[in-house]
C-alpha cells in the first residue's frame, strides 16, 4: 500500500481526509465495464469533485482512462500537466477570451450555441488550423446546448463552410437519477436523432446515472463522475460502487455537561441528560455543513434527522449547531479508551457520503465539492506503479 500525504501538516490539522484511490480506478473499472461497447470517460471538474486532480487523474491514466472532462479552461490546464496526451473537454465552453488558451493547451471546447461555433471556427482560421471541438445539444434541461432543430440545421447546411473538426456530439441527462422519470426516455429519442445526424461523429449522453440506464442510453462515450468518487447515482441511494473517501475529525476535548444545560450557538439545545461532549476540529468552514446540525437549522423541520458521527462501534448524535470551526456529539454511551484514540468519523464505512449529504439537505456532489483545504490528505493506493 503505498500512502501519498498532502494537505495541512497531519500533526497540526483538524481533520483528515483519506482517499482511497484502489477505490477509485475499481469504480472506473466497473464503470467502464458497464459502458461497453461504447468508451468510458472520466469527469473531473472541480478538482475532480474535490478530491485532486493531482492524485486521481494518475490512477485513473493507468487504468487506460484517456478522455476526460472539465468545466473550466483553467481546470484543463492543470489536467495537461497530469495527462500530457490525454481527450480534454471543457463543458462551459469558449469565448473571445479564452479561445487562445484553448489552442495552446490543446483543450476541446464543447460548443454550446451557433455564436459559439462561429466564434472557435474564427479563432481557428485565424491560426489555419482545424482544431478538435465538440457541440452540445440541449435535450430538455435548458442549461448549454444548441436546440435539437439548430444542430440538424448546422449539420444540413453550415457545417461545410465552418473551420471546425467535430469530434463529438453531446446532451446531459436532467434526471438520470431517477430511472422511471418520462424525461429520460424524452431525452434519449431527441438526441438519437441528433446522433444519427450526425453518424460519422462520436456521441455522449450519459453521466454517472445514465450509465445505468441501460444499453440504449450508452451511444459511443460515457461521462461518469460522481459514481467515480463513490457516490450514489440513483435519487434512492443505489448503485454499487465503492466508497472512495472518508472523514475523521479530530476531537480537541471531551467535557461533561449535566441535564438541562444547552450546547452550541443560540442555545438552540436543551440536553435531557448529564452529557459527555467531544469537541471535534472540523466545521462548516471545512465544507461540513451547518445544515446538518441537529437542532437550530431551518432544513430540521423538513428533515427531522440531523448528522452522526461514529467511534467506538457506535453512531453518536450530533449536538447543537455545527460552529465554523468546531462541532460537538453526544458521546456519553462510548467507552473512554475509543475516545482516547482521539477521531471521529463523519464520513466514511459506518456513515456513507450520500447519507452524511442528506442529512444536511444537500447531495453527495456538493458534500465533496466543498470539503475544504484545512485537511491532512491522504492518498491510499495499493497500486505500486
Ligand atoms: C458533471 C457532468 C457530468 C458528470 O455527471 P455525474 O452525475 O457526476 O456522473 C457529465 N456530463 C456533464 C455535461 C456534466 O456537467
Amino acid at each position: 500500500m503505498k500512502l501519498v500525504q498532502t494537505g495541512a501538516d497531519p500533526r497540526l490539522a483538524g481533520g483528515r481526509l483519506t482517499i482511497d484511490l484502489t477505490a477509485l480506478a475499481a469504480n472506473w473499472r466497473d464503470l467502464a465495464d458497464r459502458s461497453r461497447p461504447a468508451n468510458c470517460a472520466a469527469v473531473v471538474k472541480a478538482d475532480a469533485y474535490g478530491l485532486g486532480i493531482a492524485q486521481v487523474v494518475p490512477a485513473l491514466l493507468n487504468e487506460g482512462c484517456d478522455t476526460f472532462f472539465v468545466a473550466l479552461p483553467e481546470e484543463g490546464i492543470a489536467l495537461r500537466k497530469a495527462a500530457p496526451r490525454a481527450d480534454i473537454f471543457v463543458l462551459n465552453g469558449v469565448h473571445e477570451m479564452s479561445a487562445a488558451t484553448f489552442i495552446e493547451a490543446n483543450l476541446i471546447p464543447v460548443l454550446s450555441s451557433l455564436g459559439e461555433i462561429e466564434l472557435w471556427s474564427r479563432h481557428c482560421s485565424r491560426r489555419g488550423l482545424h482544431r478538435p471541438c465538440a457541440i452540445g445539444v440541449d435535450t430538455g434541461m435548458n442549461r448549454l446546448g444548441l436546440t435539437v432543430e439548430e444542430a440538424l440545421a448546422f449539420r444540413q447546411r453550415n457545417m461545410a463552410e465552418h473551420m471546425v473538426s467535430l469530434v463529438l456530439i453531446m446532451s446531459h441527462l436532467a434526471c438520470g437519477d431517477e430511472p422511471g422519470h418520462p424525461m429520460n426516455e424524452r431525452q434519449r429519442e431527441s438526441f438519437q436523432r441528433v446522433a444519427e445526424a450526425f453518424s460519422d461523429v462520436d456521441s455522449s449522453l450519459a453521466n454517472s446515472a445514465g450509465i445505468f440506464l441501460g444499453r440504449d442510453y450508452l451511444f459511443d462515450l460515457t461521462r461518469p463522475g460522481i459514481a467515480l468518487y463513490g457516490g450514489s447515482a440513483a435519487a434512492d441511494g443505489s448503485t454499487p460502487m465503492r466508497p472512495v473517501i472518508s472523514l475523521d475529525a479530530r476531537i480537541v476535548q471531551v467535557r461533561q455537561a449535566s441535564k438541562g444545560e444547552t450546547v452550541s450557538y443560540g442555545a438552540a439545545q436543551t440536553l435531557t441528560r448529564d452529557t459527555r461532549i467531544a469537541v471535534v476540529s472540523v466545521g462548516y468552514a471545512d465544507g461540513y455543513p451547518r445544515s446538518g446540525s441537529r437542532v437550530g437549522v431551518p432544513i430540521r423541520s423538513v428533515l427531522p434527522e440531523g448528522q452522526y458521527g461514529f467511534i467506538g462501534g457506535r453512531r453518536v448524535p450530533l449536538i447543537g449547531r455545527i460552529t465554523m470551526d468546531l462541532t460537538l456529539f453526544d458521546v456519553t454511551d462510548v467507552p473512554q479508551d475509543a475516545l482516547e484514540n482521539g477521531w471521529i468519523e463523519l464520513i466514511g464505512p459506518n456513515i456513507p457520503l450520500d447519507e452524511a449529504a442528506r442529512a444536511a439537505g444537500t447531495i453527495g456532489y456538493e458534500l465533496l465539492t466543498s470539503l475544504g483545504d484545512r485537511y491532512e490528505r491522504r492518498y491510499m493506493n495499493a497500486d505500486e506503479n
